[in-house]
């Protein structure tokens, strides 16, 4: 985990989203261990973010993925607040080698719910570390049929091999921009 800061001012909780002059900040949600920073590492830092730049279906668009989510401390409710509110789409990682970190991520969806209620934002839930076969807790199938339940996506990665992980971030591009599609007249 790292500290929320703003890079460049651009994300700042005054500045609006449309102002900013990232196209898209995805925010990291899971437990401690899961994978988010290596999720994210393979990519150029900027204060505990990182950029991505990703050509899907012939058009360029650059990522901004943000792993500042931290475990609960006392007093500081509000930086996971901001988490919550910052993010134009979500990935919430767990591990399949850890079945509680399976029961966060249900948590994580109901807290991103309440927080952001009327709001249509992607959300990929990831089951990670899926080249730890002999440690599995969790099936894939428990996996995907959480992922209807939250009524989002679902992929299982592995970031030590580097599976899957192009296909999350592209997933998630698709998923801006299915929205972005649909709000123009
Ligand atoms: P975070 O706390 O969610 O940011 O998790 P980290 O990215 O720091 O990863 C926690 C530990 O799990 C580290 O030792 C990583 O090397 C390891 N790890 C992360 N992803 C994978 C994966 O896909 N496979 C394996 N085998 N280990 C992983």
């Amino acid at each position: 985990g790292a500290r929320a800061l703003a890079p460049r001012g651009s994300w700042s909780s005054e500045s609006s989203a449309s102002s900013s002059c990232w196209e898209h900040r995805v925010v990291l949600l899971g437990d401690p261990g899961v994978g988010k920073t290596s999720l994210a590492n393979a990519n150029t830092e900027v204060e505990a973010a990182y950029e991505r730049t990703l050509l899907v279906d012939g058009e360029e668009t650059t990522l901004l993925v943000m792993d500042t989510w931290e475990p609960e401390r006392k007093g500081e409710s509000w930086r996971r607040n901001q988490c919550l509110q910052m993010g134009n789409a979500y990935v919430i990682v767990y591990s399949i080698t850890d079945r509680s970190s399976f029961e966060s991520a249900s948590e994580l969806r109901i807290h991103l719910r309440r927080a952001r209620q009327a709001e249509d934002i992607p959300i990929i839930l990831v089951g990670n570390k899926s080249d730890l076969v002999r440690c599995r807790e969790v099936s894939i199938e428990e996996g995907r049929a959480c992922a209807v339940v939250f009524d989002c996506k679902f992929i299982e990665t592995s970031a030590a091999l580097q599976h899957n992980v192009d296909e999350l971030f592209e997933g998630v591009v698709r998923q801006l921009r299915l929205r972005r599609e649909g709000k123009e007249p």
